[in-house]
């Protein structure tokens, strides 16, 4: 079976020696208090949580899948996922980031976002109810009327109840213009939904008593396309009550009409939703539905972004962990002469190249992706106005990115640890090809990476004039400015000040191009974001470094050596992919473009 260990170490070095998030936090108001002892013991527990009693469910999970009862559309998750969420919830965990007024715990969403790591590392489908929930619970937070809220942030909180998303239709995923589904406003204020969606994660299941699906639809008279969908709440069971109190009452008139059987996350259930003359209610204005779900998306394409570098971490620690056992071929080192008949894997330069490709994606994205969660915090609680914009800015713009490329990389980095067990690998056993077919989702749902990378260039980047980019080359420069000079930091400080220089010039070609035919967008974007990608990362591996040099020329800490060893790795043998990506988005949209669609 896959091992796991909680990575506490590596998280504490992210969250106390590189971002210092306490120093960060304390000037928010709902984090006066914080402080590291109560964030590591966080992070303690919770890891013990994961590799307790999320890890032994992983492959039974995978093994068994969900069963759809047909007579009462009922679906039964795989052995022991009940208990498990049962414990989840006695312990407070799904509020560990809600507000203390809907009886969350108010902690900040950089402990969230690392044991959101952790969950997903041990058990990716089992995380996706609660992760779910916790997307519905913003979306009504910063949406719902107080009556709403009232009704259903308290059970969302203390996970009672789960939540969904549901925009997808048969004939509509990526363009949600084209969907179908009604509402027909009652004279009670509430409104019938009839329609069917599908692909609805955690859309039904036996794990709480309620589930409450926000769902899009159109009201008559809507404009088409996108300007004229709406968002409702729509729960399985009518409330009864409000607050925590609350109960369930009659059945709402929705059923799961099947549920899809699919490459991988087989323990958590992909449904077909189908409403028909469900009670439903508005959630936020009319025709404003896509605004309001943007809400509960951008936290979800972050979570989805994390989901890639929890399974990136746990495919390398089970490769590492092989490549120091498995005996195969001898060292080629100069000087080695083992008498054994074979020496562990582990030897070999290439075995290593898979590792340390896993392991610096997964140590670039944790520090990304921690920073990004610290922005949440300071977008909601900073004081002061402009610290606030400045982390909404960094939000827009990296979202997309934090998606795309940690994802991208999960399948690139789990792959390679896949490849490092051979042909075990590749057998069932090994929980390797699970980690691999777990991974494949999270390029596609909450928008493909395709998407993202449109989002990126286009949205985020041409649309305000490269302003929010430009913010974020405010701070490679500072960086670049306080340590250029410092000479063992050149090697990190000269690749990282050469790409900034280069994206600021793509940007203003593809820009430039983009006036006069907006097909170059399209041809850009996938490149694009990974050389942005490659900038962030450049910048936190940079910082890393920094930090281990420090450390690393006092203490002889084994931590800070191999450090800096990955980070060296990730300058020399990574970064480099932003040539041909360069490049790649140079060339333009001709060549993509000239032929003619009945020819491929
Ligand atoms: C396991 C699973 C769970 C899911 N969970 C949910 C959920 O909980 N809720 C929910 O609502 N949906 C969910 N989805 C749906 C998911 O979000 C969609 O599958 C995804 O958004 C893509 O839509 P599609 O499958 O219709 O592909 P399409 O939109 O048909 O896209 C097909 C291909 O064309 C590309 N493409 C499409 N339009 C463009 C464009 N304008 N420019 C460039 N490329 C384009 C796409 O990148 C893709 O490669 C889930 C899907 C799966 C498989």
């Amino acid at each position: 079976m896959p091992v796991y260990k909680a990575p506490l170490r590596d998280q504490q070095f992210v969250l106390h020696e590189v971002l210092r998030v306490v120093d960060s936090l304390r000037p928010m108001p709902p984090f006066r208090e914080i402080d590291a002892d109560t964030i590591n013991q966080v992070l303690e527990e919770g890891g013990r949580f994961c590799a307790e009693v999320l890890l032994p469910l992983n492959l039974s999970g995978d093994e068994q899948g969900c069963r759809l009862d047909p007579v009462s559309h009922e679906v039964k998750t795989p052995e022991g996922f009940r208990a498990a969420f049962d414990q989840f919830r006695e312990a407070g965990w799904q509020g560990l980031a809600a507000e203390a007024e809907f009886g969350g715990q108010a902690l900040p969403h950089a402990l969230q976002i690392a044991f959101d790591e952790m969950r997903c590392a041990t058990n990716q489908s089992w995380t996706m109810y609660s992760g779910l929930t916790m997307g519905a619970y913003e979306c009504l937070l910063a949406n719902g009327t107080p009556q709403q809220k009232a009704t259903y942030l308290p059970k969302l909180v203390s996970a009672e109840w789960t939540g969904t998303m549901c925009l997808t239709e048969s004939h509509c995923g990526t363009d949600l213009g084209l969907l179908r589904t009604r509402a027909e406003p009652q004279p009670d204020g509430s409104c019938r939904i009839t329609g069917q969606k599908i692909f609805i994660s955690a859309g039904e299941h036996d794990l709480a008593d309620n589930i409450v699906h926000l769902v899009l639809a159109r009201l008559p008279d809507a404009p088409a396309g996108t300007r004229g969908i709406s968002l409702f709440v729509v729960p399985k069971f009518l409330p009864a009550g409000e607050g925590a109190t609350a109960g369930v009452g009659a059945r709402n008139a929705l059923f799961c009409g099947g549920i899809e059987h699919k490459m991988g996350i087989h323990a958590n259930s992909t449904c077909q939703i189908v409403f028909e003359g469900a009670t439903g209610w508005l959630v936020g204005e009319p025709n404003r539905g896509l605004n309001a779900m943007f809400v509960m998306m951008n936290g979800a394409r972050l979570a989805v972004g994390v989901q890639g570098l929890g399974l990136t971490d746990a495919a390398y620690q089970n490769a590492a962990a092989y490549a120091r056992e498995r005996l195969q071929g001898k060292s080629a080192a100069p000087g080695s002469r083992s008498d054994k008949p074979a020496d562990p894997i582990i030897v070999h330069p290439d075995v290593r190249r898979s590792l340390l490709t896993a392991r610096a994606w997964t140590e670039g994205g944790r520090a990304f992706a921690y920073w990004l969660a610290l922005m949440v915090d300071q977008q909601h609680h900073h004081p002061e106005a402009s610290e606030r914009e400045f982390a909404a800015d960094m939000m827009a713009l990296m979202t997309p990115v934090a998606k795309a490329f940690l994802t991208d990389n999960a399948f690139d980095g789990v792959s390679q640890c896949l490849q490092v067990f051979g042909g075990h690998g590749y057998i069932r056993e090994s929980g390797m090809e699970q980690l691999l077919r777990d991974a494949r989702i999270n390029m596609i749902y909450e928008g493909t990476n395709a998407i993202q990378a449109l989002d990126l260039l286009y949205r985020k980047v041409l649309t305000d004039a490269g302003a929010r980019l430009r913010r974020f080359g405010e701070l490679v420069q500072r960086f670049v400015a306080e340590h250029g000079s410092s000479a063992e930091m050149n090697e990190f400080v000269t690749p990282l000040a050469d790409l900034a220089d280069k994206v600021q010039k793509l940007t203003m070609e593809v820009g430039m191009k983009a006036m006069s035919n907006p097909e170059e967008v399209g041809a850009a974007a996938a490149s694009y974001l990974r050389v942005i990608g490659h900038l962030v990362f450049a910048y936190f591996w940079a910082r890393m470094a920094q930090v281990a040099l420090q450390q690393a020329g006092t203490a002889a800490d084994p931590f800070y050596r191999a450090k800096l060893a990955t980070a060296r790795f990730y300058f020399q043998r990574l970064l480099p992919e932003t040539a041909y990506h360069i490049r790649a988005a140079r060339s333009g949209a001709k060549n993509l473009m000239e032929l003619e669609a009945d020819l491929f």
